[in-house]
Parts: structure tokens; C-alpha cells; sequence
């Protein structure tokens, strides 16, 4: 079955809104295993729009349109829709309800006259609801093509998706699809795909596709079939051959599990408690780990250990060594992730330390990190030279210092 996606909104070729609901829209597809071949931007104009349609019409089975269903008069997705597939407009009940009861909500109580408009709706067309706003989202069927109508603002459009175009979509499928995703850390994405080349170039059932992440490589394994027990069996020997190569460093095959829930499962498992000595990331590895329900269990205490000071009252770092190597340096990192350790009484003890820029500290360059673990009387030290903004630098730290943790826990095991 073969998708296509029309973004409407003059904003977006202007660069002033990024289309975020294509990225979207795009990868849910993929996880439906539907054939997304072509996008379309196309501003607030009927005629191209008009034009834009026909043709989607004409080489697709669905299409979805997303945005221009506001109140404004350059809002017109519904109405050149309509008038594509030779539909009358007919005020809904239950959409005019709706609305009244939104604005009723809003408290507001004259209810502008504009917004009747988005009560008026395609002959036959299935109505979704909109739990954040007042477009409804509209399914129109006809010669068994389905054209799609979705709110632009992400906030109303996702909901909207999740809840009923999701599930229409799959029953729209001939065959079911299952996948399972094997997440990955410790490896570039130009690493990970070099060493499933071979798997990569031979692919047809079940496919693999690659989502780079910061400091992660997910890989999503995919199988239709005519049932799940087919489309699982399709799946389990690619995993199954993915796990072989990829050992240890795959943290997960579960969707839903994150890297920081992997590495609070394993010290959980070992019983092990945790403590973070953060200097760069002032804090961020901490409540990456405290997002976690029951983190208490394993996490032991936070140290955000800024400045020099606090790095020599908190965690003991001696001053010789701030004074000879730095606050930013390897023997920096050891100290605080030792006496991390050792202060607070924890088992494990991850620390960092590092210039995130923009200005450039003790003559070192921007996105020099080093972090070091302190597990079983060994401390381990890593050197890092990340790239990108001051954001990114801090973001990418967070991940290698996870993964670190993992690796020196895994290690000892
Ligand atoms: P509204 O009722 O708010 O007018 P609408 O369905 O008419 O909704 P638009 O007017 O086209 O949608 O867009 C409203 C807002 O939604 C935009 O200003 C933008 O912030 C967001 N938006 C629209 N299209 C997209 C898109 N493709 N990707 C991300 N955001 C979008």
C-alpha cells in the first residue's frame, strides 16, 4: 500500500516552521510498514494544492494531508479536498458540539464566527476527533483511495494519529507487520552500519533500518507477514545474528527501554548504589537517572561540582591537582570519581569534567571531556573530544558517561 504525505502551509516553504510532522508522520509509517514514496510542501494555494493532490491521488492509495484546517480564510485543505473528490460540505453535530464544548472549556463565551467553519464537514467522511483543538481530523474514502486530513500543530496533529490514524491505518494493511528494536551504545552510526553491510544490502523481509541518536545507533528489524507468529519468526534469526555481532554493546531490544533504565537495571540486578560527580553537565547524568521510576533504589547522590571550590570541598580533588593538571584532566576526573565514591559510600562513582564552550578554559580546546568510573577498587579514565555547540557537547556527554558506566559494570561482571 502506498502512502504519500502533502504538508500544507506557506510557512514551511518559507523555512519559518520546520516539518516536523513529515519527520513524524514518516517514521510511523515506517513502523506500519507502509511505502511512504513521495512528500510534498505546498503552500496556502488551491490551485497547487488542487494540483498536488490529483497527482498524489493518482499514484497512491492513501494520502495524508496535514495543516490549513484553522478557521482563517487561507485555511482551505478541506475545502480544495472536497471539491477534489466531489464532496459537498455538511455541518457535523458532533464536530459543532465539540467545539462549543472547547471553547465552553476555554471559557470563553462568545465562540468567533470563523470557527463554525471547522464544523462543516466532507459528505461520508469519518470524523477524528481533536482532543487539543478545534479541526477535527477527516478521513475521506473514495474508489478505494483514502485521502487523510490532520491538524498542523503537533500538539493536536500526534494525539490525533496515536488515537485513530494509527489504528485505521492497520486496518487498512493486508498483512501485519512486527518489529523489534535493537538499541545500541558505544559504537558510531558509520560503525554500526559497516558491520551489517552485507545484511543491509541483502534485505527484503525482514528489513533493518538505522536511526542514529545522540551516542546511539537504534536498529529497527521489520517483518510482514500474513500473522504475527510468521512475522515474528521472520524477525527472531535477524535479531538473533544482530546480537551476535553487536555483543554487548546492544544495552536493549526493548522499544521502550532507555539506555538510562538499562544501566539502572543492571546496578539494580547487582545490587549495586550509584553516585554522579558532575562538573561540564551540572547535573544532567543525575536526573537522567532520577527520570527513571524507583532510580532511589540504586542511586545514591548527585554532585554538581562546578567550580574548583566545590570540586575540592565536595569531593576532596586536590589542590596540587587543580593547580598541575587542571580542573579539566584526567587526574581531575579519577580524583572526583574516586572520592565520589568514597564520600558518599556508593559502589560506582561516574564523573566529568570538560570544557562545553563556547569560550575555551585553561588553554584546552572545546569538547575535550574526560569521565572516569569508579568500580571495584579500578578506576577507569576516558578522553573525549566531542564536537558541535555548547548543548550538544553536554548532551553527548551525558550518553558516553551512561555508556561508560555500563561498560565498566559490564567489565567486572
Ligand atoms: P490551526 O487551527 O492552528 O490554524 P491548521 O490545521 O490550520 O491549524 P496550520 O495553520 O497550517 O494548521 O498550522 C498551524 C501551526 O501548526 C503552524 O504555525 C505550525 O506551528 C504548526 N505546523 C503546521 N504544519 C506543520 C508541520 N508540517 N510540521 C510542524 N509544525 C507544523
Amino acid at each position: 500500500m502506498v502512502v504519500e504525505l502533502i504538508s500544507v502551509g506557506t510557512e514551511l516553504l518559507l523555512g519559518n516552521t520546520v516539518n516536523t510532522n513529515a519527520a513524524y508522520l514518516s517514521e510511523k509509517c515506517a513502523l506500519l510498514g507502509l511505502s511512504l514514496y513521495y512528500q510534498t510542501v505546498v503552500g496556502d494555494n488551491e490551485d497547487r494544492l488542487s494540483g498536488a493532490l490529483k497527482t498524489a491521488l493518482d499514484r497512491s492509495d492513501v494520502v495524508i494531508l496535514t495543516g490549513g484546517l484553522g478557521p482563517t480564510q487561507d485555511d482551505l485543505t478541506k475545502e480544495t479536498a472536497a471539491k477534489v473528490l466531489g464532496k459537498k460540505l455538511l455541518e457535523d453535530a458532533h464536530t459543532r458540539k465539540r467545539i462549543e464544548e472547547y471553547f465552553a472549556g476555554l471559557k470563553v463565551k462568545t465562540i468567533p464566527e470563523n470557527n463554525w467553519k471547522q464544523a462543516l464537514v466532507p459528505e461520508g467522511a469519518i470524523v477524528a476527533d481533536n482532543q487539543n483543538g478545534t479541526a477535527p481530523g477527516l478521513i475521506m474514502e473514495e474508489n478505494g483511495k483514502s485521502v487523510i486530513l490532520l491538524p498542523g500543530p503537533p500538539g493536536e496533529l500526534k494525539p490525533m494519529f496515536e488515537k485513530d490514524i494509527f489504528p485505521y491505518l492497520n486496518r487498512l494493511r493486508p498483512e501485519i507487520i512486527y518489529s523489534v528494536m535493537v538499541k545500541i551504545c558505544g559504537m558510531g552510526e558509520s560503525a554500526v552500519e559497516s558491520e551489517i553491510q552485507d545484511l543491509i544490502r541483502e534485505q527484503s523481509n525482514p528489513t533493518i533500518a538505522t536511526y542514529a541518536k545522540v551516542g546511539e545507533v537504534h536498529l529497527r528489524v521489520t517483518a510482514k507477514a500474513a500473522d504475527e507468529k510468521e512475522a515474528k519468526k521472520l524477525v527472531k534469526p535477524v535479531v538473533k545474528e544482530l546480537q551476535k555481532r553487536f555483543g554487548n554493546h546492544i544495552y536493549t531490544t526493548d522499544e521502550h527501554v532507555t539506555l538510562e533504565q538499562a544501566v539502572i537495571q543492571m546496578l539494580r540486578e547487582r545490587e549495586l548504589t550509584l553516585t554522579t560527580a558532575e562538573s561540564l553537565t551540572g547535573g544532567m547524568v543525575a536526573s537522567r537517572f532520577t527520570d527513571v521510576p524507583g532510580a532511589s533504589e540504586v542511586f545514591r547522590q548527585g554532585l554538581v561540582t562546578y567550580s574548583n571550590r566545590a570540586k575540592r570541598k565536595l569531593l576532596e580533588v586536590k589542590k596540587s591537582t587543580l593547580k598541575d593538571y587542571g580542573a579539566v584532566s584526567e587526574k581531575t576526573a579519577k580524583e572526583m570519581a574516586k572520592n565520589g565514591a568514597f564520600i558518599t559510600g556508593a559502589d560506582v562513582c561516574i564523573s566529568l569534567t570538560g570544557i562545553a564552550g563556547p569560550a575555551t578554559e585553561e588553554d584546552k580546546p572545546v569538547g575535550l571531556v574526560y569521565m572516569a568510573c569508579s568500580y571495584n577498587n579500578k578506576i577507569t579514565v576516558q578522553e573525549f573530544h566531542f564536537s558541535g555547540d555548547r548543548a550538544k557537547i553536554r548532551e553527548t556527554s551525558v550518553v558516553m558517561a551512561l555508556t561508560l558506566l555500563r561498560e565498566c559494570i559490564l567489565e567486572e561482571a
